[in-house]
């Protein structure tokens, strides 16, 4: 349960997307009933970017928490939307019994011009947690980055940024994706001198093939360490040892971060419950 970490018990989490095709539900269903066999903590479902397909998020969250009866934590992004569509999508997750939310900023879609970036309605992330906190009943995420977010200048004034998610009512963060344990330790220790003391979740993003590299990855900004590249030259031109590769890879990350009992793992399963279920079946042994 999310209640868990809120109450400092080390939890472990797993992320899955909607369908991008309706069609694609049922195989959907299948990959949610194998994740939820690993028996996490939590699941959380992510949202379309600028509020695409919203209502997947909510169909999918609906069968993790009411199907599954494990907690969903569905993502929410505010860049392109109004405060009456944020209160639909609230409604329509309490409807369905989801109490949590991981509330977003997003990035700016690509068809979205200056003036209607310049004149959205939530700037920031802590805007949308303030009005949902005032708003409605929920009990929201925010996002955290390990190397900084891409947009902002410094560390020190993403920090303060993020401190700024906490006070308007931020109960806990999941980071960013990282493949250096010792980024995400540095960020931690200054999270905390900062007073960000909610739990902050460590996300872990398996590399299984080494297309993900120009992908999801360089979209993050996340650095990637000399071990990781070298295993990408290695095996990247042979599948099936590649996801044996970056699984070895993220299970001996998970197990580091675990025994310096980071207060949460979340694995970004993209999907594939394989991966998932070989990562937290080693973590648990
Ligand atoms: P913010 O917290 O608003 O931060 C964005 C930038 O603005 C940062 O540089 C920050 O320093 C700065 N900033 C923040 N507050 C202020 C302020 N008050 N004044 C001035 N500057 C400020 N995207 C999706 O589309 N769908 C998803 O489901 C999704 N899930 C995600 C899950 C996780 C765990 C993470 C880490 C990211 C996810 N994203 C998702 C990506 C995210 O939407 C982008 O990283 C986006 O660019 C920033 O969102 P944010 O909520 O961190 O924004």
């Amino acid at each position: 349960m999310i209640q868990d970490l809120l109450n400092g018990k080390h939890t472990l989490s797993l992320e899955v997307f909607p369908p991008k095709k309706d069609g694609e539900f049922e195989s959907a269903h299948e990959i949610l009933d194998r994740l939820g066999k690993l028996n996490p903590d939590f699941i959380s479902v992510t949202y379309g970017a600028g509020g695409s397909r919203s209502g997947k998020t909510v169909e999918i969250a609906s069968y993790i928490q009411n199907h599954l009866g494990i907690d969903a934590l569905a993502h929410l992004t505010c860049v392109g939307s109004k405060k009456e569509s944020i209160l639909q999508i609230a409604e329509a997750l309490s409807l369905q019994g989801i109490r949590h939310i991981m509330a977003l900023r997003g990035d700016r879609p690509k068809d979205m011009t200056d003036e209607q970036f310049a004149q959205r309605e939530f700037a920031h992330a802590n805007e949308l947690i303030s009005f949902l906190k005032e708003s409605t009943n929920h009990i929201m995420g925010g996002a955290c980055y390990p190397e900084k977010h891409y947009e902002c200048f410094s560390m020190e004034s993403d920090l303060l940024h993020l401190k700024q998610k906490q006070d308007a009512g931020a109960s806990f963060f999941i980071s960013q994706m990282f493949f250096d344990n010792d980024f995400f330790y540095s960020f931690l220790e200054k999270a905390r001198k900062k007073g960000i003391t909610i739990p902050i979740c460590a996300a872990i993003m398996p590399i299984t093939a080494a297309k993900q590299l120009g992908t999801s990855v360089s979209l993050s900004g996340a650095s990637v360490p000399k071990t990781l590249a070298d295993l990408i030259a290695t095996y990247g031109d042979h599948p099936e040892d590649m996801q044996k590769a970056g699984i070895d890879f993220a299970i001996r990350q998970i197990q580091d971060l675990q025994l310096n009992e980071v207060d949460g793992i979340h694995i970004y399963t993209m999907n594939k419950p394989l991966i998932a279920e070989s990562i937290v079946n080693a973590i648990r042994s």
